[in-house]
């Protein structure tokens, strides 16, 4: 099913990626991109798309009554984001790696080489979104790509089909 196709039967993994809308904006996008493949990523899948209010409290559920809430909500519906799967050894950890701390900020001293650090600018506008973990990473690209679930449960039932004769 998906959970399989997430995990896989090999050692890589897969997280989801955003590239947000001031990475956009500000013509990061293919920077960003460069620096993913030359960590040895892949990107698997990739779609641009405009998140609305709906999609955005959804997303981020788990920050609905944080006091950056709405603040959160207007950038993230200010513009086109990318969404990526990428994959590689480690991927859930190695792209938040790539990716820098949260504060844009300080991640300019703390971490020079990061996404953030040299795209972002503070703590709201950083330019990358990555799963923090294997149970988000899985959440997530279900999330943006419910088709991959579908197809999938389509050959589960299959197999099951001929296992049962
Ligand atoms: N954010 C914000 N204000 C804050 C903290 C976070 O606007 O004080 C935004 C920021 O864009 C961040 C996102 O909310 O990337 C999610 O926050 P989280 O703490 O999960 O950081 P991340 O996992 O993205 O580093």
């Amino acid at each position: 099913d998906f959970w399989s196709w997430t995990n896989g039967n090999t050692n890589k993994e897969k997280t989801l990626a955003i590239i947000k809308p001031d990475g956009l904006l500000g013509n990061h996008t293919d920077d960003i991109k460069k620096a993913i493949l030359e960590y040895g990523f892949s990107i698997l899948k990739e779609k641009t798309i405009q998140l609305d209010e709906d999609a955005v409290t959804r997303f981020y559920a788990e920050h609905s009554s944080k006091n950056f809430f709405s603040s959160l909500m207007k950038y993230m519906t200010s513009g086109p984001v990318v969404v990526m799967i990428l994959e590689k050894e480690n991927a859930i950890a190695d792209w938040r790696a790539l990716m820098g701390p949260t504060d844009a900020s300080k991640a300019k001293s703390t971490h020079p080489h990061s996404i953030r650090a040299m795209c972002g600018l503070d703590i709201q506008r950083n330019c990358v979104h990555g799963s923090d973990s294997l149970t988000s990473a899985q959440r997530e690209m279900s999330f943006f790509f419910r088709e991959l679930s579908a197809v999938k449960l389509e050959d589960t039932w299959g197999m099951f089909g001929n296992s049962e004769g």
